[in-house]
Order: structure tokens, then sequence, then C-alpha cells
């Protein structure tokens, strides 16, 4: 009798691949200070300091008031970023907070028709304070400031990231937009292609109210 053929051989099992990871490329740069987990942690009752200009003589200093609000990444072309940047760190406080301390002389707004007239360091170009100067936009009575420039610890951390997408705008390769969400997401910095859900929130209160759909 012949014998039953015989049974294919089982198919020898190949050794578990391990994952197909890429030797593990560098984390994608978002901030010097994001990349390198050096931002710090807002201190309770925290007071303020002094941000000054990147200039190595008679540099630009303001203060700033008490703690900021809304730090967050930018990926707009507009704010500024120290080198190699893909995204800013803004935060927001109240045009009181802010005084000119040191070479305002300095100072100059680089577009006068921006929402945020953004006042510059004309010698190395250092952005020190950015000022919402339309009395009828919802930002009014808010300055943009970079606590980077300050030595002080203890500023607010930034919160989420807004305008990503406009990353691609400064010349970031639209196929390296998942990985920059994702790695946003890993650093505590939901993404947000305008600003955040609160911060849009008020925009349109604001807009609710000058059109009288909201009363007050
Ligand atoms: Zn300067
Ligand atoms: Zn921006």
């Amino acid at each position: 009798m012949a014998k039953a053929a015989k049974k294919p051989a089982a198919k020898k099992k190949a050794a578990p691949k391990k994952p197909a990871k890429k030797k593990s490329a560098k984390p994608i740069s978002l901030h010097p200070l994001i990349d390198s987990g050096k931002l710090g942690k807002a201190k309770p009752k925290f007071a303020g300091g002094t941000l000054t200009c990147k200039c190595t003589t008679d540099p630009v200093s303001i203060t700033i008031k008490g703690q900021t609000a809304h730090n967050h990444a930018c990926g707009c072309s507009k704010c500024w970023k120290p080198a190699g940047a893909t995204f800013a760190i803004v935060a927001v406080t109240g045009r009181d907070n802010v005084s000119v301390v040191a070479n305002g002389h300095k100072l100059k707004v680089i577009d006068a028709s921006a929402t945020i007239q953004r006042n510059a360091c004309s010698a190395c170009g250092t952005h020190m304070f950015g000022r919402v100067e339309n009395t009828k936009h919802g930002f009014y009575g808010l300055d943009f400031v970079h606590t980077e420039l300050s030595k002080e610890k203890g500023w607010a951390e930034p919160t989420f990231a807004a305008f990503v997408s406009s990353v691609i705008e400064t010349g970031t390769d639209p196929a390296k937009m998942p990985a920059i969400r994702a790695r946003l997401k890993k650093v505590g910095l939901p993404p947000y292609d305008v600003l955040s859900p609160a911060l849009m929130d008020y925009l349109a209160t604001h807009a609710a109210k000058q059109s009288g759909v909201i009363k007050g």
C-alpha cells in the first residue's frame, strides 16, 4: 500500500521578525527647549521676570509682571523662534504687565498691518513683545511674549501647539506632518491647526458679543 502522501513539511518557522524599525532617526526637532526636555514648570505665585534680546551689547530688556497664560508652541511663519526651531514658544500676558526697561530705542514694529504688532530688536531681530493694537479685536489688551528670553525659572510651560499645519509654509516637508503631530502629542502638546479650543471660543464669544448675538 502506498503510503499516504507525505504531509507537506510544515513551513519552517521563520525567526520572529523584529519590528522593522529603521535605525531610530533622531526624534523630529520641534524647538531646542522641547527637544532637550528643558521647558521647566510653572511655579505657584510666580512674580514674573526680565526678558532680554540676543544682543551682546546694549540688549533690549523688558519686564513682565506675573505669570503668563496660554503658553504654546506656534507653527505660524510670523512668531520669532530661535535658530533651528520648527516651532516658536509664545505666551500671553496683559499689555499693562509689560514694561520696556532698557534700550527701547532699538525696538521696531516689524509689520504694522499684522493683528499682532511684533516689537523686535532692530539689531538682533529678536521679538520682545507682540501687541494687539486693534481695539475691536478679541485679543486687544494682550501682548504675546517669549519667556525663553528670561533667565528666571518658573514660567508657565506650553500646553498645546497652534497653527501646526503652517510649518509647511516655512519649509517643513508635508510628509513629516504625521510624525510631527505624533511627537507633539507625545510631549504633551496637543496639536491644533488654528488656536486651542479655549482661545477659539474666546474669539468667537467676542465676535458674538460684537454682532449682538450674545448680549453683554
Ligand atoms: Zn537685540
Ligand atoms: Zn505664531
